[in-house]
């Protein structure tokens, strides 16, 4: 395997005489060197496959790297961790709940469910407001400051507020059992901080901690990683600064600085041969980057050719913008014989996405979206998995609540206010106070029958949970809530019929998953809304590649179009106002290296925005990636691209004529 890495490469594989960080730009085979560590460290070292641990930033990642390691090494990986930080800390919580006074099979909140919450517990505010609130939340989870704490450092009235509603918060979430993202990692970094022997035990599990991106962890993720390792500290972190784009996350670039201060014995190992990219767009990408102040010095040289010219093309509007790409890129696959799931398109904001899926679906070609509304997000979807929640933990109430109601089944808004107020008076659940002594005196008699035949189902249906495989469980679910009909009832018949579809892909990949991961309804639960977090599994297709800049990170493709590369979008105009242009201009770092052959890149000069047109101006960044560039105005572009096709396709139907 050995003659597939270079010297440094090598060494970072072989190493294990203590803390490893390798920091290196995009390219250079970071990832590559996890993947072929975890092989050494199995088959050279004869380490078993559950002494080691990998993460990384996405669970397509996770499972992209699985699958190479499976491919490299002979024997079983049976037992080997390859996840992102939040599926760890949800499989520590799930061991560790009785710790915590959480039952195992917890739920796990998501975005949408906690703005919920904290709608709800903030009548009066705006929108604006609650997510000001949540997000400061959020941060003061991650940086390990818990809600007194919070009330302490709170440093005006907004703040002190948020510091209350932060308590309230927490009350809520252990009333439903629940735990939401942030909490998958704060809590098991607590719990390893509190009791040393339960954090022991996963040490001692552990001989080997492998982290990519590891610029882009957080400072608890940071602390998880300290405290997963101990003073033996036998990790190997990879990672780039030039990439760190998740600092409005709370990332911390200064976690690599860190590393360094917290380890004296760290042994750090440069990579500067970039495997990926031909040389002008490694170029761009240097030259680009260099505007930024350094925080370590790294050189990036590329043995491929000079490649094609990157080409910069103003197009008139959005619309226009879209129609050249997508001719450009036909007459490009054309001439080079590609597939469409050699390109990509990449942009700043999900917003950008429509008007390409539009020109995508006008021409038939095949495209993957990612990055933007999950397949998990889907009401139908998210439907299903209130019941699946619900299954697994009866105190969870926005599951019980959007089940209950969903369908319609007579029980309505009163109900269950009357209900809430029950719940609120015993400390209750809502499940558990429909069979409180005395709550046929709160709550109306038909009604009270209602909600407790709902529950008794539930209860039945829980019970066939643990024994029976998921997938027919689901089915019979489904069944006996009249879902199908349901939703022809409720939505237009092509809409509802999508939506079946989807519900029935979704009990299929359910079966599937709870089969080959011997997985029941309790734990799938649970790891669907981990997936629902970052990201979806994509079947391997012949597709055009549609990602966000920041769903893109670690990926790489032949051909890249970068598009709405404009002030104002990239680099966004808030982060312009708030002074954050460094970390913009990383994700155009990242957003350039991503190409492996060519490279193009588009803005326009005018843009809709809601019923005004407004004029746009290119992006600094184009300026910033140097000369090597050949630009092309507006408006000439298509005619150029189409005549050019049409050219290209003469000279190679005369070249098949004569061979
Ligand atoms: P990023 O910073 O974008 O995550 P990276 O540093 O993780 O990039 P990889 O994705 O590991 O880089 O590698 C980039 C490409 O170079 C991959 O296609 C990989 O297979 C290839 N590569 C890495 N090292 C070598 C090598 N020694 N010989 C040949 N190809 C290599
Ligand atoms: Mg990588």
């Amino acid at each position: 395997m050995s003659h597939h890495l270079n010297a440094p490469q090598r060494e970072a594989v072989r190493y294990l005489d203590g803390p490893l960080l390798v920091l290196a730009g995009a390219g250079s085979g970071k990832t590559r060197v996890i993947t072929q560590k975890i092989a050494y460290l199995i088959e050279e070292c004869k380490i078993a496959p559950s002494h080691i641990a990998a993460i990384t930033f996405t669970n397509k990642a996770a499972k992209e790297m699985a699958e190479r390691v499976g491919k490299l090494i002979k024997g079983p990986t049976e037992g080997l961790t390859v996840s992102t930080f939040h599926a760890l800390g949800a499989k520590i919580l799930r061991q560790e709940a009785r710790h915590l006074h959480l039952k195992p099979s917890f739920s796990i909140l998501d975005a949408s469910d906690t703005a919920q919450l904290f709608q709800e517990m903030l009548k009066d505010a705006d929108k604006a407001r609650v997510r000001m609130i949540q997000n400061r939340i959020s941060l003061w989870k991650n940086a390990l400051v818990g809600p007194e704490e919070a009330a302490q450092v709170a440093a005006d009235d907004l703040e002190a507020g948020a510091a209350r509603v932060y308590a309230e918060y927490e009350r809520t979430l252990r009333a439903y059992q629940a735990v939401d993202f942030d909490d998958l990692i704060r809590l098991p970094v607590n719990l390893f901080a509190e009791r040393d022997d339960v954090g022991g035990r996963w040490r001692s599990r552990l001989w080997h901690l492998l982290v990519d991106e590891c610029q882009d962890t957080n400072r608890c993720q940071y602390r998880l990683m300290q405290l997963l390792t101990g003073p033996r500290a036998a990790f190997t972190a990879v990672g780039d600064d030039d990439q760190s784009i998740y600092a409005w996350r709370g990332a911390d670039i200064e976690n690599l600085k860190a590393l360094r201060d917290d380890y004296p014995n760290l042994k750090v190992i440069k990579l500067e041969q970039n495997y990926r990219s031909v040389q002008r767009v490694l170029k761009a990408a240097n030259a680009l980057i260099a505007h930024n102040p350094k925080l370590f010095e790294k050189k990036l040289w590329s043995e491929h050719g000079h490649g094609e010219m990157i080409r910069v093309t103003a197009c008139r509007d959005g619309e226009h913008e879209a129609e050249w790409v997508i001719a450009r890129l036909q007459a490009h696959k054309f001439e080079n014989r590609t597939k469409f799931s050699d390109y990509a398109i990449l942009y700043r904001g999900n917003f950008q996405a429509k008007a390409f899926e539009q020109q995508l679906r006008a021409h038939k070609i095949p495209y993957v979206l990612s990055g933007g509304q999950s397949f998990f997000d889907r009401s139908e979807i998210k439907d299903l998995t209130s019941y699946l929640r619900l299954l697994a933990n009866q105190d969870d109430d926005p599951a019980f609540i959007r089940a209950v109601t969903t369908p319609k089944r007579g029980i309505g808004g009163t109900t269950l206010e009357a209900l809430g107020q029950a719940a609120g008076r015993r400390h209750q659940s809502l499940f558990a106070a429909a069979f409180a002594p005395g709550v046929e005196n709160e709550v109306k008699a038909a009604q009270l029958a209602a909600v407790r035949e709902f529950c008794q189902f539930i209860n039945r249906m829980e019970w066939r949970a643990q024994k029976e495989p998921a997938g027919q469980v689901l089915e019979d679910l489904l069944r006996a809530i009249g879902y199908e009909a349901w939703l022809f009832e409720a939505h237009d018949p092509r809409e509802a019929e999508t939506k079946w579809g989807n519900v029935r892909d979704f009990v299929q990949w359910l079966s599937v998953k709870g089969a080959e991961e011997n997985k029941n309804l309790v734990e799938l639960s649970q790891t669907v809304a981990l997936i629902s977090m970052l990201d979806k599994n994509e079947g391997e297709q012949d597709a055009v590649q549609l990602a966000t800049l920041h769903a893109a990170k670690g990926l790489e493709f032949p051909h890249v179009f970068l598009v709405g590369i404009e002030e104002g979008v990239l680099p966004h105009r808030e982060s312009v106002e708030l002074g954050k242009v460094e970390e913009e201009r990383r994700l155009m770092y990242v957003g350039i290296t991503r190409a492996q052959r060519s490279l193009n890149v588009t803005y326009c000069e005018r843009r809709k925005q809601g019923r005004e047109i407004v004029t746009r101006e290119p992006s600094r960044f184009i300026v910033e990636m140097g000369e090597d560039i050949q630009r092309s105005g507006q408006g000439e572009a298509p005619a150029v691209t189409k005549d050019e096709g049409r050219a290209k396709l003469a000279a190679f139907r005369a070249l098949l004529a004569k061979t």
